[in-house]
């Protein structure tokens, strides 16, 4: 059993996977400052409440807790925002992402799992996209992580950290039943704006962009349950902790599905249409991102075992039933 630490515990994805790690026998500390989280998500382990941009309360939470590895979710992940924004983007995740190693240099902590994302990627060049496709992202969002990712290789090369740098696709889908979901503000994802649309959260879904060189002129994107996102981590930590070299790994099904499609599936899952009107596209959007999925499949033994079908019936059920039970 290993004791990790993580960081944006009580966000969407951490809390997931704190669930897993608690599965697998570990031990989840979550350290956040509750800026985009949920201390109802919180249950798996005790509660650091502080940013990750404060060095002597990173330094506190190490000495406290002893932690063996890190996974790093804490960050903030609105595309647009850091267009509009960017300063706070580059102060919250790569300043906080620089205190976090140093701190973790000084408590001989030197594993970590980093929440990474395909858009580091930028625009595709061919799909689906594998870990050696280049990395120019579209938006500021993209260029912190890929900042970190860097960060991450030269103090792995001079100071021995291990790291596991998980590029994830969209993630989508929740674990209702343990009272944990998706639940962003403002929220931007397509799954959990078209489901507010039919639970009368929102007048309509806007479809950004519809002349894209896709199928149906759509953005096409992956779209993987956050649970065999967590089951990743899981993978990736106990690799770390058994001595495994570092790596980058896409997380994403090898499904490309366009925005059109997903509506239809919703309709499919959910026996009701979801009202839909074009608007025009959105800034730093790439037409179509789908993950190559074949490294993490070899070297973590890890497949997507929920498709488009489970990941929406998941998603219905928390914002539809369970959500507001957890929130009042
Ligand atoms: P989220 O906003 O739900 O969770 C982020 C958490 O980090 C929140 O709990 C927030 O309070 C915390 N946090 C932010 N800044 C902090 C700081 N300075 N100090 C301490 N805590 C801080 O987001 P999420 O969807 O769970 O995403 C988690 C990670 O995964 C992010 O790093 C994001 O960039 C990455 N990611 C997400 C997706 C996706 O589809 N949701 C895709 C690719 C990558």
């Amino acid at each position: 059993m290993a004791t990790i630490l993580i960081t944006g515990g009580t966000g969407y994805i951490g809390a997931h996977c704190c669930l897993a790690l608690a599965a697998a026998g570990h031990q989840p500390v979550v350290y956040d400052n509750l800026s985009n989280g949920h201390a109802q998500f919180v249950k798996w382990g005790p509660l650091v409440e502080g940013d990750i941009r404060d060095a002597a309360r990173m330094k506190a939470a190490f000495a406290e807790h002893r932690p063996d590895l890190v996974l790093h979710c804490a960050g903030l992940i609105e595309v647009g925002e850091s267009v509009k924004d960017p300063a706070s983007f580059w102060d919250n995740n790569l300043v906080g992402s620089l205190t976090l190693l140093n701190a973790m240099r000084e408590a001989h902590c030197r594993a970590l799992v980093f929440s990474s994302t395909c858009a580091t990627y930028g625009a595709p060049l061919q799909l689906p996209m594998d870990e050696t496709h280049p990395q120019n992202p579209l938006n500021p969002y993209g260029w912190t992580k890929l900042a970190i990712e860097r960060a991450n290789q030269d103090f792995a090369r001079a100071y021995g950290l291990k790291f596991a740098h998980l590029r994830y696709f969209n993630a989508a889908g929740a674990a209702a039943r343990e009272g944990i979901g998706e639940r962003h503000s403002p929220e931007t994802h397509a799954i959990p704006l078209a489901l507010f649309t039919l639970l009368g959260r929102r007048e309509g879904f806007k479809i950004f962009g519809d002349d894209y060189d896709t199928r149906d002129g759509t953005c096409l994107r992956d779209y993987v349950h956050v649970l065999d996102l967590a089951d990743a981590h899981v993978r990736a930590a106990e690799r770390l902790l058994a001595g495994g070299e570092s790596f980058a790994a896409n997380l994403g099904t090898g499904d490309g599905v366009t925005v059109r499609e997903l509506l239809a599936a919703i309709a499919r899952v959910t026996s009701r249409e979801v009202p839909a009107s074009s608007a025009p596209r959105r800034d730093g959007d790439a037409p179509a991102l789908v993950a190559d999925n074949a490294l993490a499949r070899r070297e973590l033994g890890w497949s997507p075992t929920r498709g488009l079908d489970a990941i929406i019936a998941d998603a219905w059920e928390w914002h539809g039933e369970v959500e507001g039970r957890v929130f009042g």
